[in-house]
């Protein structure tokens, strides 16, 4: 595996992430605070620790292609790209399968879905232990720079990590490139560990570079972010006659984000109970109003955003 961390090591992470905790580990590019991608609550702690004002989507990581297509629709180029550099510094970001049991709050309500193959051994050796698909955004509080020691993770979020796997300093230091492939052409959302040369080479031809107003894409450029199809009113203290009404806490409704009041759970059920209730084909989704502290912030964020007019394509 490594000669920093044993098997049964490796063994104990994976049975936490089952039971979804948080497992800090080494991939080659930075360290990861990985989490079940399959279950809304621990994908919800991943955003906790790091206090992230906003949920931007997730990266999910596999072990191989094989697992990465279960999970996503590979058009042949995406699966000539993932056949090259993976193991390795490259996510691709593709349509996500109908049948794809990755939590939405992992890809902040998208269609679409970013999955990468990490190349470090230790990475490795946990996505086989676990079986599942995980999250791992890089494992710092937000605004703070990317670990790459055990240590960094260790003085930037300490006790809300359940489990750091220490496997010594990342090789590569910077994060993945990220290619999506959505639209007509692929193109290049984020520069990373992966030269754009070479990902050229292989596809044969130039790589479109993301532009803003090209959404949904990279850091920065997500505004046009999942919206529903019926108006969203917020803080609405009760609903009035025909809008369909998300509780919180006490004040309950047609569905309820958490009815103990805990903005974690809220957080787990946000994008899910956002596509049921739209799913019912309603005009109007009436809000009970969610405080604004801890992971308040990042649902009022994404509830304001939803609610915003919008352009439709
Ligand atoms: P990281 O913070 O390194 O985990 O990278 C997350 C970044 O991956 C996000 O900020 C997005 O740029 C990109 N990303 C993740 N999921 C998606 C997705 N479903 N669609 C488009 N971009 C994505
Ligand atoms: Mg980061």
């Amino acid at each position: 595996m490594s000669p920093l961390v044993n098997a049964a090591e490796i063994a104990e992470a994976a049975r936490i992430l089952r039971d979804g905790g948080l497992v800090a580990f080494p991939t080659e590019t930075v360290y990861g605070l990985g989490a079940d991608a399959t279950s809304d609550r621990a994908v919800a702690r991943v955003y906790e620790a790091k206090g992230r004002p906003t949920f931007n989507p997730l990266i999910v990581h596999v072990p191989d292609l094989a697992a990465a297509e279960k999970l996503g629709e590979f058009p042949a180029p995406a699966r000539r790209l993932a056949e090259v550099f993976w193991p390795g510094p490259l996510t691709i970001v593709v349509p996500r399968r109908k049948d794809c049991p990755v939590s939405l709050l992992a890809s902040a309500g998208l269609p679409s879905l970013a999955l990468r193959v990490p190349a470090h051994p230790i990475a490795q050796g946990l996505l086989k232990a676990v079986d599942r698909p995980v999250v791992a955004p890089s494992a710092n509080p937000s605004g703070r720079m990317s670990p790459t020691t055990a240590a960094h993770v260790r003085a930037g979020l300490g006790r809300k990590v359940d489990l750091i796997l220490d496997g010594g300093a990342c090789r590569v230091g910077v994060e993945s490139t990220i290619v999506g492939f959505l639209g007509r052409e692929p193109q290049l959302l984020r520069p990373g560990g992966i030269v754009r040369e070479d990902i050229e080479r292989v596809m044969g031809h130039r790589l479109a570079t993301a532009s803003a107003g090209d959404a949904p894409v990279a850091p920065g450029q997500l505004e046009s972010h999942y919206a529903p199809h019926a108006a969203l009113r917020l803080d609405a203290e009760r609903r009035r006659s025909g809008e369909i009404y998300l509780g919180f806490g006490k004040r309950d409704g047609d569905r309820n984000l958490s009815p103990s009041g805990d903005l974690v759970e809220a957080a787990a059920n946000l994008f899910r109970m956002l596509h049921e209730l739209d799913e019912t084909g309603t005009k109007s989704i009436a809000v009970a109003p969610i405080p604004h502290e801890g992971l308040g912030e990042a649902i009022n964020d994404r509830l304001r955003r939803a609610a915003a007019p919008r352009s439709r394509e």
